[in-house]
């Protein structure tokens, strides 16, 4: 599966935050004998139309959608240097499918900054300095071979421009994917092969003080820090201590802070956006799940996720929307409204979708 790197500077909060993180993790809660790497943290995506959905199939239980966060320790200035921890640091970046920094806002004396101060900005600068610098080596590795290439073999030019093209970004300072060249665009995918790190797609989570937490001018300047990046604001300590409370308390606690859901909500939400998900729903008496597809998934693509088999055999899904479904009450209601439709395999799967698979064994 797909999975988000967590980075970001020495006492930032990264701990703490991946802690509550893997207080929260579904695995551990619905798969008791599932195999947990100690560095990665899986995390529901909340979903209300589950329990909406569990209420109309009588399901004994509920299975969100996941997105998986990867603790990547240590970045520290000079990383791209490729010293000890530098290189396994970049290597760990590489195999994440999105970057998630965590930037330090809140103020405390008694945590050290280690560049002396709180600068958010700084800070993202001081970490994006080290990716752009490690892409340029990549780059700069690549470059001349690809110019030499190009000049006898016309197909390999679209290449060598775009490479060129993003050493001239980088070079600015800026990161790819803040020119919109990223992963899975089509700018990206003549740079594909070269697995450069500022392509992923980028999230910032600002690790804020409470009072911050509902001072918009101060978050709508960080969110312009990072635009198009999306930018979530949480407190680290506070998820640590929502992640041990019950619901009810858990909420009264939120609600004293100005907040209507946990950060670690809101970061699984915009983590499984970033990297470019959508969910289908199934429901039944045993469960009501969302399963994860890419954008664009069609309906045999859709039925492969739950088993290849049902990708091989499949006939055509019965597909109600979800708004229908619960206007209808049921799926025999729903059917006799005409809201059930028969679809085959080039159907493009919609969010919302409560699927029926019909395949051959
Ligand atoms: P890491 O080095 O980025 O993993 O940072 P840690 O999670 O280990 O946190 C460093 C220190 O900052 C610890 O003493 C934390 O208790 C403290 N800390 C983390 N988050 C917050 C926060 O939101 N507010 C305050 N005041 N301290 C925090």
């Amino acid at each position: 599966s797909l999975t988000i790197g967590i980075v970001g500077l020495p006492n930032v909060g990264k701990s703490t935050l991946f802690n509550a993180l893997t207080k929260n993790d579904v695995l551990a809660a619905n798969y008791p004998f599932a195999t947990i790497e100690p560095n990665v943290g899986v995390v529901g995506v909340p979903d209300p139309r589950l329990q909406k959905l569990a209420e109309i199939f009588g399901s004994q239980r509920i299975l969100p959608a996941t997105v998986d966060f990867v603790d990547i320790a240590g970045i520290v200035r000079g990383a791209s240097e490729g010293e000890g921890l530098g290189n396994k640091f970049l290597a760990n970046i590489r195999e994440s499918d999105a970057i998630c920094q965590v930037i330090r806002a809140f103020k405390d004396e008694n945590v050290v900054h280690v560049d002396g101060k709180v600068s958010p900005k700084d800070d993202i600068e001081t970490i994006n300095t080290e990716l752009i610098l490690a892409d340029l080596q990549t780059i700069e590795k690549v470059l001349p071979r690809l110019q030499k290439e190009s000049r006898i073999k016309k197909d390999v030019a679209p290449k060598a421009k775009a490479v060129e093209e993003a050493k001239e970004i980088l070079e600015k300072g800026d990161t790819l994917f803040s020119q919109g060249i990223v992963q899975g665009s089509e700018r990206a995918e003549l740079l594909h092969d070269l697995h450069l790190l500022t392509t992923k797609p980028f999230l910032y989570v600002f690790n804020v003080d409470e009072d911050e937490l509902v001072d918009e001018d101060f978050k709508n300047e960080q969110r312009a820090l990072v635009a198009p990046a999306e930018a979530i604001f949480l407190n680290a300590k506070l998820e640590a201590e929502l992640a041990e409370l019950d619901e009810e308390e858990a909420l009264e606690l939120l609600q004293s802070v100005g907040q209507d859901e946990p950060g670690l909500a809101t970061l699984a939400r915009v983590g499984f956006q970033t990297l470019g998900l959508q969910t289908y729903l199934t429901a039944g008496p045993k469960e009501s799940r969302a399963w994860t597809i890419k954008k664009g998934a069609t309906a045999p693509e859709a039925a492969g996720v739950i088993h290849t088999d049902f990708q091989k055999g499949f006939i055509k899904a019965e597909v109600i929307s979800f708004d229908d479904l619960v206007e209808a009450g049921s799926v025999a209601e729903a059917r006799a409204r005409g809201k059930a439709r028969m679809e085959g395999k080039d159907y493009v799967m919609q969010d919302g979708d409560v699927v029926e698979f019909r395949f051959n064994v």
